[in-house]
């Protein structure tokens, strides 16, 4: 299977249509954020470092990114295919990933970008509430997967949470980050000829854009 690289802002459905490929097809799904938000519960230096930077929305520094990434893309799983969601998020990461991949002989693959529009983007992150023990994305305010019973989780009877920076103003600050940071790498891989834009405004014509493309 092609490794896949998804690019998207915040809540553009990252995590959803990760969800989906792993369950239909194996993908190993990697998410710097959730890899990170494992560091941030460990109760060190760099635990409350890495804590800090993510209840603000700012980014993580490249140096602890790559560290905990390198360590992941070490394992073998991921030798049948994954998909990297959140990362890269700089033109800075996007080129030292290049280097990275080359070290340990993986493929780029493809690069995905998510489109969708802000309004509905602050909706989804502000109504959005997570399963802590299956992971499943959950919202109370846009009516897609609306928990059936308060704070329990649909698909496994789990605990729901919400995340530290799921608010309006961390969001705020996130999507920014995404326009001036991350655009700029829709550019970058552009020029290589390996990037796809799907509308991910709806769960079922993401799915089929992407399916589109991992077949092609
Ligand atoms: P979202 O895309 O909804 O902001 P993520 O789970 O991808 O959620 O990221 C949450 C936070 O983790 C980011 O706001 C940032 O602080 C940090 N983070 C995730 N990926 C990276 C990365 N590649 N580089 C720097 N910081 C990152």
């Amino acid at each position: 299977m092609k490794n896949i690289i998804l690019i998207a802002a915040p809540a553009a459905g990252k995590g959803t249509l990760s969800e989906m490929l792993v369950e239909k097809y194996g993908y190993v799904h990697i998410s710097t954020g959730d890899l990170l938000r494992d560091v941030s519960t460990s109760d060190t230096q760099l635990g409350r470092t890495v804590s800090d930077m993510l209840s603000q929305g700012v980014l993580v520094t490249d140096e602890i990114v790559f560290e905990i990434l390198e360590n992941r893309l070490k394992q073998d799983d991921i030798k049948n295919g994954f998909i990297l969601d959140g990362f890269p998020r700089t033109l800075e990461q996007a080129k030292k990933y290049d280097e990275l991949i080359s070290r340990l002989n993986i493929d780029l693959g493809s690069v995905i970008i998510l489109e969708s529009d802000y309004e509905t983007l602050e909706k989804r992150i502000v109504g959005r509430m997570l399963c802590k023990s299956c992971g499943s994305v959950h919202n109370t305010l846009t009516g897609v997967n609306t928990p059936k019973v308060d704070n329990i989780c649909n698909k496994c009877g789990g605990n729901l949470y919400k995340r530290s920076d799921d608010n309006r103003e961390s969001f705020k600050t996130r999507y920014e980050t995404f326009l001036e940071k991350t655009e700029p790498l829709i550019e970058f891989y552009q020029e290589k000829g390996n990037i796809h834009f799907v509308n991910s405004l709806d769960k079922e014509t993401m799915l089929s854009g992407v399916e589109d493309i991992l077949n092609d």
